[in-house]
């Protein structure tokens, strides 16, 4: 079995755990509506995503 040769110093390790506390979020707001979505998805509310309209909604 592949085994560390030497002990990680507290240094590296504090490196390492440096990003731990960084989050995903999970809701963003649009930026056609102001509606929190979903990231990468359509906004639910206005059918928009990238800048443009990709769903006609409602009318
Ligand atoms: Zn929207």
């Amino acid at each position: 079995m592949a085994v560390p040769k030497r002990k990680t110093s507290p240094s590296r390790r504090g490196m390492r755990r440096s990003h731990d506390s960084l989050r995903v979020e999970a809701f963003q707001e649009c930026s056609n509506c102001g509606e929190l979505k979903r990231p990468h998805n359509l906004c639910e509310g206005c059918g928009h995503y990238n800048g443009r309209e990709v769903v006609a909604v409602g009318a």
